[in-house]
């Protein structure tokens, strides 16, 4: 998953962009990068690894200067965590250059990569994101809408997009509209981000979605919008209702807030936990879920396990001991709140069930005298192909092991997750038009020839 941010005609564009990308810090945290374009139409690049706070400093970004740019922090899904993979992509062709940063997983990528590789193209990177800036460049379409339109011809999968050609910024998404986007108004300039936070925090105003299908051209005769692309039904991601957004994000025309809350009281319908004292969540991606189960519940609502913000990514240990502390390092529970009672505790999902059960092996040791799951989604039975980095079936619990067994196995005294109508049916816009594959297994395409996300080497 990643995020994505783009300015046009905005004075200091690189400092807009480097702002916008905080916000969007939790879609990705592998590596960020931004590109902008000068006066001159000299377009110039600064990429690194880590989150952005880590990576890009200040000083760099002011040897970026320009009015239109794009930005990107990077979670991958395709490809490993290399500076060889972060975006924005920047790439000269012959008729000047492409930038590209992209929010989603394509399904057929492998074989447009052999496509293209049968007649000579060369990779630098082992994104998927890569095939699209070679098509862009084949094109022999001459307006950059048009050029852009040709190449996104037959590329299946999710593709949230922006990318700059001259000084022309365009932002497309995929016609099912599975990932976010949208633009907003700055001044006299435009924005158009992930998600409506990063609007927020540069003081743009919201304007509307970047349509499903939809490729939306700025350039300095100003906006226009064309629906190049075949039509599909809509299958927006309900994963970004449950888990990935931010909360004070409104996404296709829904408060990600207000979702989550609604999970959350649906849940406490469907699964009740009528001798617990006190519901708790698991901090942060639960937080309103737990505040919802609450509500409806009558429970009251209490801070029971407290999370570290400053633990990085990069903490990472393989070995079962490892994951423990990694855990502890993450998270510690409040005695005073847990000690002797009967807990709930909320989570939007279990994936591989590790977190889990060393959070509920902490919440133990603090006194908790019976603990109660709840999950605010439906169990994950399968891999996401379009942009969401959930594992193989082989690691997913919920794919190989019941209700009973995964309770068992991660500790708890009692498990409920939210049934798959429940789910749909609580989120905006719901319950028809979003894509539900990872939890029903109705794959809106077929799945990609090759789903390993290594599948173009490991990059390093
Ligand atoms: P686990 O018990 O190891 O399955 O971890 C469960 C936690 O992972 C939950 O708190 C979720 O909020 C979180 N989670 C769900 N999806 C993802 C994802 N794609 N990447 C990272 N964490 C996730």
């Amino acid at each position: 998953m990643c995020g994505i941010f783009g300015v046009h005609g905005v004075p200091e564009a690189t400092n807009c962009v480097h702002l916008g990308l905080y916000s969007l810090q939790h879609r990705g945290q592998e590596s960020s990068g931004v590109v902008t374009v000068d006066e001159h139409g000299t377009a110039r690049a600064l990429r690194a690894m880590g989150l952005v706070s880590e990576g890009i400093d200040g000083r760099s970004l002011s040897e970026l200067p320009g009015d239109v740019g794009i930005g990107h922090t990077r979670y991958s899904t395709a490809g490993t965590s290399t500076i060889e993979n972060a975006q924005p992509v920047l790439a000269r062709f012959r008729d000047g250059h492409i930038a590209l940063a992209h929010n989603g997983n394509l399904v057929n990528a492998t074989e447009l990569r052999r496509e293209l590789e049968d007649v000579g193209s060369i990779f630098s990177s082992t994104m998927d994101s890569e095939v699209l800036v070679h098509r862009i460049a084949k094109s022999r379409r001459e307006k950059p809408e048009e050029r852009l339109a040709d190449a996104l011809q037959g590329v299946e999968g999710a593709f949230s997009l922006l990318v700059i050609i001259g000084d022309t910024l365009m932002a497309a998404r995929d016609p099912r509209g599975w990932r976010p986007l949208v633009i907003g108004r700055l001044a006299d300039g435009w924005v158009v981000a992930s998600e409506t936070c990063a609007l927020d925090l540069v003081g743009a105003t919201f304007e509307r979605d970047v349509e499903r299908g939809e490729i939306i051209t700025i350039d300095r005769d100003g906006i226009r919008s064309t629906f190049p692309f075949e039509a599909h039904d809509p299958r927006r991601c309900v994963f970004e209702y449950v888990y990935f957004a931010r909360p004070d994000s409104r996404i296709w025309g829904g408060s990600v807030d207000r979702a989550r809350r609604e999970l959350g009281r649906q849940l406490a319908r469907e699964q009740p936990a009528p001798n617990a004292d006190l519901v708790f969540a698991v901090p942060d991606s639960a937080n309103s879920a737990a505040v919802g189960y609450a509500e409806e519940s009558g429970l009251p609502f209490e801070l029971a396990l407290i999370r570290n913000h400053y633990v990085g990514r990069t903490f990472i240990q393989p070995s079962q001991a490892g994951r423990d502390a990694k855990v502890k390092v993450k998270y510690n529970a409040v005695r005073e709140v847990l000690n002797g009672k009967r807990v709930v505790m909320v989570d939007d999902s279990i994936v591989r069930g590790t977190t889990t059960r060393g959070l509920v092996a902490l919440v133990r040791a603090a006194g908790a005298r019976e603990v109660h799951m709840r999950v605010s989604s439906h169990p994950i039975t399968g891999p996401c192909y379009y942009g969401i980095d959930t594992p193989s079936r082989e690691e997913l619990i919920a794919a190989n092991l019941g209700v009973e067994d995964i309770a068992r196995h991660i500790g708890v005294d009692s498990l409920g997750y939210l049934s798959l109508d429940g789910m749909l049916g609580a989120v905006p816009g719901g319950p028809d038009g979003f894509c539900h594959a990872c939890f029903s297994g109705d794959y809106p395409t077929p799945p990609p020839a090759d789903p390993n996300k290594l599948r173009f080497g490991c990059g390093c």
